[in-house]
């Protein structure tokens, strides 16, 4: 069964499911819809549903008021209030309390928390109202140029469960919703429509009832009370209201604009207009989004097809029509960019290659493409801000993140100027090649160039994105964890849930235990342990049980796996005692809880978009990846460290306690998550006092001080949008200061001078050696021809056209001294062959030289590899030069007296 059967199975029962109370007290009629059979309510007779019906509102609105956006939230929340409703603020648009998606997509999502595929409703008020802007990615060619599509929009959500204190159910849901619009909009009774529908989420569903006003849908009201599938489903024991009504479309009903931008954006459009310098040609402009609405809102066409028909019907030319309009369409898709990037970089993600951050580059990109096709010259930042002067009326907690969205944007506007002109050619260059790009292709040109295919498309180099690159490119950049135990032991299912000890008491380091079952000669199963088991990115705890090593511990479920070498002379149901490495286990956890520190250090450093990506705590070291948009600065680095070493000074409790989800989230916001999503009802919570908030199931110090210091010893920017932060803590951080003074004690032996003065005296070294090297430069130049007269005096012939060698042996000057001189002494003599030996510590280093005629009888380059190869090396080169080396010094005399002979046999007299 299907949505259109169940839908069929609901009208089937219309009293039931779709007749409120509303219905009767007023005399709204059921209809059918004679071109697709829905079935509708209306006051007046109808023949047709409102999915057939023209925009009848635009120019005309059918309300008592004109609201704009902000005013329309203040018309709704003041409506609800006064019936008894909480108002909610927003969650953000980044779902950080879903796995399963980037960016809140609905209202109701705020409520849905899902645990083992089973989605549970938890509402922080009942009944209660939500402006919640919501992030969609699906419709983005549309956006900007249909009148209506947005990649954010705000979503009135009206939450309640019917089956709490204070809950309530369909009658009095669209009794609301229907006053809302008679009273409050002053609509007329008569032009509105419900119309019958079902809604089916994730997990759970219900029947809805869509409304209308003159052909604009502005709300759907759904009741949610089945859980389960379509064939395999019972009535839920709370049924949830989730009324969604867009409030873009609340407002733009009470104005009739042309489009729905213009009532959305504030003074965004108008300041653009300025900076422009755009002209607005009202009449045009107006009948073509008119006409547009209208055409989309009845049928699916394209909107080219769209423009060629208006202008016949107008009478105007294309060019003038693309004149008036085009720039509008650019400021709207603009401002539409602009302010999802503003919601979602304010909310803690940025454009990168890392999970949705992928989609927030595609628009920024977009919006800058606009930008230099059109040669606007302002900047998106300054779009930004004028967003939020606008909406901080509604949205106060944006005006935080001015600076921050500032950053990001000019950032990443940068990185897309700095690539353009290699983009463009290798654009350009895919275009003049003509073939089919495959979706490995465009992966690669995304990951190594950067180019996105929205960039190739809109550029004209491919037809269409294919669905396949997503879906690769998300498989790509899913974070390969690790697993260490892959196949699940089998048989150990009916045991009892391990005691885990290391919660109750986390500083024990022996106990005693019971043998519960012993899985393959391997696999100890204990009644309770102290072992922490491998999780959260923590390494595990090592030890013995009775004297049997433990190797590796994990967690199966409910139960800690200790997995031994051999088990030997352990037994089912003997009773053991247990011991853990207690220094091994001290590391981890000063390791894992200075992870906690670091990451919000690096928050308060680098800004708000830093989360931790993933986390490594072992005995040695820790690492923590972070999401952050470019490498690290010294002063950066730095800075964080030294904020995290103050947290350690200021020796602040580290509190953990276990809250109930809802509450947690509530108290200390979706920064908990930093882990990933929690999926339980429980969340122990980790408080470092003033400090950091995070759900975790680690171990954990009692106080900041027992840390006693850290120390990061790298950072890498390992990805797109990640860097990584590798830190030592504790005693590892006091070990590795040691190793460092070491290392400086050892330099300033060998400079001869003391630790203050190390740099110094190295400078002053390296600064001898450059000034030893010019000199010797100076000396060669100088003594350079009669150097040479000997070298052409010494040369034997040894062939009868006239060719010379010239070898020499020497432990004094270096190979540089005698490269200048080969290579001078065979430009002036091109009968000439150089050869060079020039013992170097324990080896023997080898530089030949043949003159332009010599060369073509002989290669320089065999002679080195021939030398080379009698000195126990290897060596090779050109024609001209050849070079190599030999670790048997002591052949070197055998070497020279040999070469001769070589070459002549090569040459021949
Ligand atoms: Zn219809
Ligand atoms: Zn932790």
């Amino acid at each position: 069964m299907g949505k259109k059967e169940l839908s069929a199975l609901f009208s089937a029962n219309p009293d039931k499911y779709y007749k409120v109370a509303l219905f009767d007290k007023v005399g709204f009629q059921r209809y059918k819809c004679i071109q697709c059979a829905k079935f509708f309510w209306s006051l007046v007779d109808r023949t047709s549903c409102p999915d057939h019906e023209a925009y009848g509102f635009l120019g005309n609105p059918p309300t008592s008021k004109r609201l704009d956006y902000i005013d329309a939230w203040k018309e709704v929340k003041a409506f609800f209030r006064s019936n008894e409703h909480t108002i909610v603020n927003r969650y953000p648009v980044v779902c950080r309390w879903r796995d399963d998606l980037y960016y809140t997509i609905a209202s109701i999502v705020n409520f849905q928390r899902v645990v083992e595929n089973k989605v549970f409703f938890e509402l922080p008020a009942n009944p209660l109202v939500v402006p919640q802007m919501c992030v969609r990615f699906n419709d983005i060619e549309n956006v900007g140029l249909s009148g209506r599509h947005y990649t954010t929009f705000c979503m009135i959500g009206q939450t309640c469960d019917a089956d709490a204190e204070g809950g309530y159910w369909k009658d009095r849901c669209i009794d609301l919703d229907y006053q809302l619009l008679t009273k409050i909009l002053g609509i007329d009774p008569a032009a509105i429509t419900f119309v019958e529908d079902v809604w089916m989420g994730a997990g759970a569903f219900g029947n809805s009832l869509e409304y209308f006003v003159n052909g604009l849908e502005l709300g759907n009201a759904v009741f949610t009370e089945f859980e389960g599938n379509e064939n395999e489903y019972r009535p839920m024991k709370h049924r949830i209201i989730d009324m969604g009504a867009g409030l873009e479309r609340f407002s733009w009903i009470t104005m009739g604009t042309p489009t729905s931008y213009d009532c959305t954006f504030g003074p965004v459009i108008n300041e653009m207009m300025s900076k422009t310098g755009t002209a607005l040609d009202k009449e045009i402009l107006g009948s073509y989004f008119r006409y547009v609405s209208n055409a989309l809102e009845r049928t699916e066409v394209d909107l080219r097809t769209l423009k060629s028909t208006f202008v016949k019907e107008m009478k105007i030319s294309f060019e003038d029509l693309n004149r008036i309009v085009n720039p509008f369409e650019a400021m709207y898709t603009i401002a539409d960019h602009t302010r999802t990037l503003l919601f979602a970089i304010s909310d803690g993600s940025i454009p990168s290659n890392v999970g949705g951050g992928y989609n927030l580059r595609v628009l920024l990109r977009r919006a800058l493409a606009i930008l230099e096709r059109l040669g606007w010259k302002f900047d998106l930042a300054d779009i930004a801000d004028i967003h939020i002067g606008y909406l901080k009326r509604m949205y106060p907690e944006l005006e935080e993140h001015v600076k921050d969205v500032r950053t990001i944007l000019q950032i990443e506007s940068n990185r897309y100027l700095g690539s353009k002109e290699r983009m463009n050619s290798i654009t350009s260059s895919i275009k003049g090649k003509k073939e089919s790009l495959s979706v490995d292709d465009l992966i690669r040109l995304y990951e190594s160039d950067g180019i996105t295919p929205e960039y190739l498309m809109e550029s004209g180099a491919i037809e269409s994105i294919p669905q396949a690159f997503y879906a690769r490119l998300s498989e790509l950049h899913e974070s390969h964890q690790p697993t260490h135990n892959l196949k699940p032991i089998t048989g150990i299912e009916e045991l009892q849930p391990t005691r885990l000890l290391y919660y109750e008491h986390e500083l024990m380091t022996e106990s005693d235990a019971k043998i519960l079952a012993i899985v393959e000669n391997k696999y100890v199963i204990l009644d309770q342990t102290i072992f922490y088991p491998r999780g959260g990115g923590q390494e595990p705890d090592t030890g013995d049980i009775e004297g049997t090593k433990v190797l590796d511990v994990t967690k199966q479920n409910e139960i800690v796996i200790h997995k031994v070498g051999s088990s030997r002379g352990l037994l089912p149901g003997k009773k053991v005692k247990i011991r853990i490495n207690p220094r091994r286990r001290d590391l981890i956890t000063k390791h894992h809880t200075s992870t906690h520190i670091m990451n919000a250090s690096a928050r308060s450093i680098l800004g708000p978009w830093v989360w931790q990506n993933s986390a490594f705590k072992d005995e040695g070291y820790a690492r923590l990846d972070i999401t952050h948009h470019s490498s690290l600065t010294r002063e950066e680095i730095e800075g964080i460290e030294r904020a995290a070493n103050r947290v350690v000074r200021q020796d602040s409790p580290v509190l953990i306690n276990t809250f109930d989800r809802i509450e947690a989230e509530r108290n200390y916001s979706f920064r908990i998550y930093q882990g990933g999503v929690v999926p339980s009802g429980k969340v122990r919570i980790v408080n470092i006092k003033d400090w950091d908030i995070e759900a975790c199931g680690g171990t954990h110090v009692n106080r900041t001080g027992e840390i006693g210091l850290i120390k990061i010893f790298r950072t890498e920017r390992i990805q797109d949008g990640v860097v990584r932060l590798e830190f030592v803590a504790g005693e590892a951080a006091i070990d590795y200061v040691e190793k460092q003074e070491n290392q400086l004690n050892a330099i300033s032996r060998v400079l001869g001078a003391s630790k203050e003065k190390v740099v110094e005296s190295l400078r002053r070294s390296v600064d001898e050696a450059d000034e030893t090297k010019r000199k010797l430069r100076a000396v060669m130049r100088r003594t350079l021809p009669s150097v040479m007269n000997s070298i052409f005096k010494d040369a034997k012939v040894i062939s009868s056209d006239g060719i010379k060698l010239f070898s020499i042996h020497d432990e004094e000057l270096g190979e540089d001294y005698y490269i200048s001189l080969g290579e001078t002494a065979t430009q002036n003599d091109p009968y000439l062959i150089f050869v060079a030996l020039i013992g170097k510590g324990q080896g023997v280093r080898v530089i030949t030289f043949v003159g332009e005629l010599a060369r073509k009888r002989i290669k320089a380059g065999d002679i080195a590899q021939r030398l080379s190869l009698n000195l126990g090396g290897s060596g090779g080169g050109n024609d001209a030069f050849g070079q190599g080396g030999g670790k048997f010094k002591q052949k070197i005399r055998e070497t020279i007296s040999s070469l001769e002979e070589m070459i002549s046999q090569t040459i021949g007299r």
